[in-house]
């Protein structure tokens, strides 16, 4: 059915930053709830490293007619795929040497020899034909200009820094989350956000109805007037078959995640499966027959069939307890996530590269799909223990996450209040408070 979500990657933010934007300004503007199109929270240099989906900066150099008879001219010229930095200088009558001058400047040898595709970079010649200047961008928020002459090579750093905006959007649900969610002006991207923000509450495969509606407020970043790119969500509700989500956006640790409106977080304690594209091959069943040995021995977790190789994750922040072989059950890791409870991953394949005494969080790669040990086929076999039990993880009711207490709850509710206003602006928050 047409509600299909791709794979939600949630332990990897750079697979749905990648998975790219789509969108025309036109289309954004057009559905931007009017009055908030232009409020604008903030001016910041910071840009996000995370966000690394940078699109190229205004040209370099605009190429203007009435310039040539009287000032310098700069040629702006493409990177084009596979083109070295040689090619272009060369293309341009710029001798080696002078490249290797120029590469030799501490300021330029990183963002020169990094050259995508795409990429800008302006050149300015003298009347004698010799390279006066060269303009390329350091950075999404940092231009450098050289001017080039026979004894030197001196460097101007020109700031361009990019100013956040905060827009909003709001759809229903009639055909598909991407489809509603483009309609509504959303980049892939941030549809991509909000369906991981709400992934653990809502199964976008299966629950999403017609008539579900959604709320996002989002970040855009701008330079000039000019919009350069999405940023990432900052809020948004979901109401999926008339219960209301909420996920607010805050910085813990240095690190964002989402929350709903009570400062609880919205990633679960434990991923139910840890493990994609597998099929449950056998349930925890205290009475099963062994399928190699014949006896009748408890199958005390829950077997997952996959391809050899296919990762297997961390179903939850914790330490690494054993890296090893064991029994029976090959090559294993056991992951102890503190208040008792304890995870344990058999039959890989080969280790990730966590070692016994380390943090992993939910979604670290500790392992790959194997056969080692008495396995029939490649599979993962996955126990859940609390306080050395044994439960179905399929079943085990799941610790809730702790929520955020005291001065770093109120400092997420002062900083979450301009969200959570708009959000309630736009009718997306029923909540009468908090
Ligand atoms: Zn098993």
């Amino acid at each position: 059915m047409p509600y299909r979500v791709s794979p939600l990657r949630r332990w990897s933010r750079e697979h749905w930053i990648l998975a790219g934007l789509g969108l025309s300004l036109g289309a954004l503007v057009a559905t931007i709830v009017p009055g908030l199109a232009n409020a604008v929270e903030g001016t910041s240099h910071d840009v996000d490293a995370r966000t690394t989906l940078a699109l190229p900066l205004p040209p370099l150099a605009a190429v203007d007619a009435d310039a040539a008879d009287t000032g310098p001219l700069w040629q702006t010229v493409h990177v084009r795929s596979g083109q070295t930095l040689g090619a272009v200088f060369e293309e341009m009558g710029v001798p080696a040497t002078v490249m290797h001058r120029v590469l030799e400047i501490p300021a330029a040898k990183g963002p020169l020899s990094r050259l995508r595709e795409g990429a800008e970079l302006a050149f300015e010649f003298g009347d004698d034909g010799q390279l006066r200047g060269l303009r390329f961008d350091r950075d999404e928020a940092n231009r450098i200009e050289l001017r080039i002459d026979a004894e030197a090579i001196t460097q101007t750093l020109i700031e361009r820094p990019l100013e956040r905006r905060i827009m909003i959007a709001s759809g229903e649900i009639t055909s598909s989350l991407y489809a509603d969610g483009a309609r509504a002006g959303l980049s892939n991207n941030a549809i991509n956000q909000m369906a991981n923000a709400f992934s653990y509450d809502i199964d976008f495969s299966r629950d999403l109805r017609d008539g579900d509606q959604f709320q996002v407020v989002y970040e855009e970043l701008w330079r000039d007037g000019e919009r350069v790119r999405a940023g990432d969500v900052v809020a948004a509700s979901f109401v999926n078959r008339g219960t209301e989500y909420t996920a607010l956006r805050f910085e813990r640790n240095g690190k964002y995640e989402f929350f709903d409106h009570t400062g609880r977080p919205l990633k679960k304690s434990f991923m139910r499966m840890p493990i994609e594209f597998a099929r449950l091959s056998s349930r925890f069943n205290p009475n099963r027959r062994h399928p190699i040995l014949g006896t009748v021995r408890a199958h005390r977790g829950v077997d997952y069939a996959a391809s050899p190789g296919t990762p297997i994750m961390s179903a939850g922040d914790g330490r690494v307890s054993f890296v090893g072989w064991q029994n029976g059950y090959g090559r294993t890791v056991v992951v102890d996530h503190g208040r008792g409870h304890t995870t344990l991953y058999a039959h890989m394949s080969r280790f990730g590269s966590y070692k016994v005494g380390q943090q992993v969080q939910q979604g670290g790669v500790i392992g790959y799909v194997g056969s080692t040990g008495l396995a029939s086929g490649p599979h993962l076999h996955y126990e859940f223990r609390v306080n050395g039990a044994h439960r179905d993880p399929l079943t085990v009711t799941m610790p809730k996450p702790e929520p955020l207490t005291g001065a770093e709850l109120a400092r997420f509710q002062a900083a979450t209040a301009p969200a959570m206003a708009q959000l309630r602006r736009i009718g997306g928050v029923r909540l009468a408070s908090r």
